[in-house]
């Protein structure tokens, strides 16, 4: 059986391994096919290249930051150029926003009574890519929460204390960087937005007359509820299905690199697609 993992992790973004660790678990665990997706950032590509083994293909890839009528919507760009400059204009000015929204969260946690989180939050991301996940360690190594769940419940999300409202991408905007750079964009988890049915057709139907190809029906945050309910989104919207384990290392345990199930019946795998070898040509 082949295996793909299309959503994983690592240090370029808010994972715990770096690239090439992941590219060596990921020959561990006799992956076949793995897309790189870190938050907003290609940073990590040129690193897992060099570090892919020979029964490992690697496509290069991206998790986008997408604001939607107010809700942060992630979309995936698989198989990309990564050399494509209009892509990574976007990208910059994506981690443009984190770098001001980090120093914003850090004020505001100030004012909460917890401070100098900033050094600590830039600390782990070492140089990368700042997120959410940083302050989430940060804050659970001084002690005021006992995990990543909790933190982020207590301080992260809407409405307490450390939460800044996001400015990213538009859904328009993300789906045209990936298809400039020749990838392939899919909506990351669609069933964790918490969308009514009526808001996720919505959003489907945009996705899919912005050019978008695929929903990821498999997510290590999915439940399989989830992914059947993902799957009849397929069907109904002629979309390809993906999937991905969201992987990000030792601080999100419950999430497997590779350890994804298998799509439920009835869909078009993204992989079965003539797109899919078209990219992975692109990719060597
Ligand atoms: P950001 O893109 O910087 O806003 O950070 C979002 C990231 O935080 C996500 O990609 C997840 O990795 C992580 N995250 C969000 N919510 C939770 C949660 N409830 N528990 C653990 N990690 C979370
Ligand atoms: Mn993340
Ligand atoms: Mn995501
Ligand atoms: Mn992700």
């Amino acid at each position: 059986m082949t295996i793909y993992d299309l959503h994983v992790h690592s240090t370029a973004s808010d994972g715990s391994y770096t690239p090439a660790e992941v590219m060596s678990l990921a020959a561990q665990k006799n992956i076949d096919y793995i897309a790189l997706t870190d938050h907003d950032t290609t940073a990590g590509v040129a690193c897992a290249l060099e570090n892919v083994s020979a029964n490992l293909k690697l496509l290069p890839g991206v998790e986008i930051s997408v604001t939607w009528h107010g809700h942060t919507i992630h979309i995936l760009g698989l198989g990309i150029n990564i050399a494509t400059s209009e892509l990574q204009q976007g990208l910059a000015k994506l981690c443009e926003f984190r770098v001001w929204r980090a120093e914003e969260m850090a004020r505001l946690l100030d004012l909460a009574g917890i401070p100098d989180l900033l050094s600590s939050a830039q600390a782990l991301a070492q140089g990368g890519l700042i997120s959410r996940t940083h302050f989430a360690k940060a804050l659970v190594d001084k002690g005021y929460a006992k995990d990543m769940r909790q933190v982020f419940k207590r301080y992260l999300v809407p409405g307490k204390p450390g939460y800044v409202r996001g400015q990213w991408a538009s859904l328009e905007q993300a789906i045209a960087w990936i298809l400039a750079a020749d990838g392939m964009p899919v909506i990351a988890h669609p069933a964790k937005y918490g969308l009514s049915a009526g808001k996720l057709a919505e959003l489907i139907t945009a996705f899919k007359d912005f050019g978008g190809l695929a929903l990821e029906v498999v997510s290590g945050s999915h439940s399989d509820k989830d992914c059947f309910n993902i799957a009849g989104y397929c069907k109904r919207y002629e979309l390809f299905a993906s999937t991905g384990s969201d992987f990000h290392g030792e601080h999100m345990p419950w999430r497997h690199l590779g350890k994804v199930r298998a799509l439920p019946d009835g869909v078009e795998p993204l992989w079965e697609q003539a797109i899919w070898h078209h990219c992975l040509e692109n990719v060597g």
